[in-house]
């Protein structure tokens, strides 16, 4: 192997691509599912970050500004473009000319398109946008561009990209210790958690990029000195639409002068985050009481006629940023910017950095490698690629965009009787391998299946054959996200999921009941705060 990276997060899977693409031998490894960590609970958006202006990070807000552009062309499906509003209330962080000056420098930073600029709006306009709003203490409002996306989807597409190019990414395979020839990093001892077995694996550079456990490799590797992480968590609710019933998202005042999401997707409201300090274990961080009070408290604020009770949560999730440690700075100031470590074993971590901008990161770790093995080895040095690459799923052209390809979808699925909504979301989640799941659905719907039924059995075969589903939470957590936005329909797809897994899968009675034990912690800690 040319380079081993540890971690299938969206970093690792970016460092994938980049190098499989640039022709190198490249394996990936994640101790758990892919996008197990926080890849899979940010607030999922592909952003410029606005509000990294305040902290004078102009070099930051314009790399994950462009970044933005490039994630959206090339991974249209998953990339949803949105009206965010910005209220503009008493004592809130923001004056109308500030967000109006704040949105400009914003918009020629991230080299914002002319049709999404910005909207500033009166006092009466934003009562119009959002009737829930406060009127006591709102003075007027702006609207501008934020995309939407789906994080832990992001990864497997980036995974399957790589793939595509030649990367061998493996799930359930954690690096247990480094091997050294002279002193230099050579390759990992790998533990596979399907079968206990434990396998070496050589390379000739080993990458860190396990999120918020990069220090505990670098402590490994006997390297953890100078800089360190600083991990704070993030914590987000979902509740039913109903219950918060706002027209689009809103990025708003909280009372402690932090600013929160509150963003419609799929019938719900998810609202967050929280940024608090985190010492706990990193390996599934909890959603606590006071994190709850904290956001409810926030939204009851500033909807003072939607009144959100702990009660009317349906999920949750949580996770951890992994930083870079900066004195004297609160878990809200500190740098989002990413930072590259390179210790005297040859081991290079990489940490902090944002969703948005995994590219760039992997781009900067992948000329490094690359320069590396131009001066070792002679080979000619590849010029990254992947600005151009399509993400899998979203190879659509202007010749055939994505909205052709939903209403062909959609005359496809009338076989089923399948409605343009469920296409759309099909859509949202695998763009154009939609096509090989209503297919399968028809297959299905023809042995006398019901439609809702074909087309959750035609999800799971084509995430168990092309997304190395390995787990009934694998499937229902992140490939599909059904336990964030659909845990009241699990009651009656769960036993459907279960049943046909363990039939593809030819689990053993006691696999069947790990699996569903397993995922009966999941879907209750979504809704359990202490
Ligand atoms: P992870 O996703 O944590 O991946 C690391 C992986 O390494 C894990 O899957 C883990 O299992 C694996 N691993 C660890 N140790 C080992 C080992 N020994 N062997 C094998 N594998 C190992 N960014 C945005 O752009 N937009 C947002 O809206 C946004 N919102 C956020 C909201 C919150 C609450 C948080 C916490 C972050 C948010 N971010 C956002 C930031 C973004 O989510 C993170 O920067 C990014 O997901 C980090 O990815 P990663 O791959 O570095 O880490």
């Amino acid at each position: 192997m040319d380079a081993l990276v540890i971690g299938g997060g969206i970093t690792g899977a970016g460092i994938a691509l980049d190098m499989a693409s640039r022709g190198l031998r490249v394996c990936l490894i994640d101790k758990q599912d892919f996008a197990g960590g926080t890849s899979s609970r940010s607030t999922k958006l592909i952003h410029g970050g606005l509000r990294y202006l305040k902290q004078l990070e102009f070099g930051l807000v314009k790399e994950v500004g462009r970044e933005r552009n490039i994630v959206y062309k090339n991974a249209p499906h998953l990339v949803t473009p949105e009206y965010m509003l910005l209220p503009i209330i008493e004592k809130g962080s923001l004056s109308k000319l500030l967000a109006s000056i704040a949105l400009y420098i914003y918009e020629r930073l991230a080299g914002v398109k002319p049709a999404e600029s910005r909207r500033m709006l009166s006092k009466s306009e934003t009562e119009t946008q959002e009737p829930l709003l406060d009127k006591e203490i709102l003075k007027g409002g702006a609207l501008y561009f934020e995309y939407r996306t789906d994080d832990a989807r992001l990864v497997i597409e980036v995974l399957k990209t790589a793939n595509s190019y030649g990367a061998l990414c493996i799930n359930y395979a954690s690096a247990t210790d480094f091997i050294y020839e002279n002193n230099i990093v050579k390759g990992v001892l790998i533990k596979d958690h399907l079968n206990n077995k434990e396998h070496t694996i050589k390379a000739k550079y080993c990458i860190n990029a396990a999120g918020p456990w990069v220090d505990e490799l670098r402590e490994k590797d006997h390297s953890l000195k100078g800089k360190r992480l600083h991990h704070t968590k993030g914590v987000h609710l979902v509740v039913p639409h109903s219950r918060l019933p706002i027209k689009q998202s809103v990025y708003f005042d909280s009372p402690d002068g932090r600013m929160i999401f509150a963003i419609p997707r799929a019938g719900t409201t998810y609202i967050g985050t929280t940024d608090t300090e985190y010492k706990g274990p990193l390996e599934n961080p909890l959603v606590s009481k006071q994190d709850v009070d904290y956001l409810l408290n926030a939204v009851n604020k500033l909807f003072p006629t939607v009144n959100l009770v702990t009660a009317d949560i349906n999920s949750s999730w949580a996770g951890l940023r992994p930083l870079i440690h900066q004195d004297g700075k609160s878990p809200s100031e500190l740098s989002r910017k990413d930072e590259i470590f390179i210790a005297p074993s040859g081991l290079i971590s990489i940490a902090g950095g944002k969703l948005t901008g995994y590219r760039m990161m992997a781009k900067r770790i992948t000329d490094l490698v690359m320069k590396q093995l131009v001066k070792d080895e002679k080979i000619a040095f590849k010029e990254c690629i992947t600005h151009t690459t399509s993400i899998s799923g979203g190879e659509f052209s202007l010749a055939h965009s994505l909205e052709d390809f939903i209403e062909q979808m959609t005359l496809n699925a009338k076989t089923i009787g399948a409605n343009k909504a469920q296409v759309v979301a099909l859509v949202s989640k695998y763009g154009s391998h939609t096509d090989t799941i209503i297919k399968k659905a028809i297959t299905y719907f023809s042995e006398g299946i019901s439609a809702e039924k074909s087309i959750i059995l035609a999800e799971i075969k084509y995430a168990i054959k092309y997304e190395m589903v390995i787990t009934l939470s694998d499937f229902l957590i992140r490939r599909t996200g059904r336990l964030f936005f659909e845990r009241e329909t699990l009651a009656e797809s769960v036993p459907i999921v279960l049943e046909e897994m363990a039939g593809i899968l030819k689990w053993s009675d006691s696999e069947k009941q790990k699996n569903r034990d397993d995922f009966q912690v999941e879907f209750l800690k979504v809704v359990e705060f202490r």
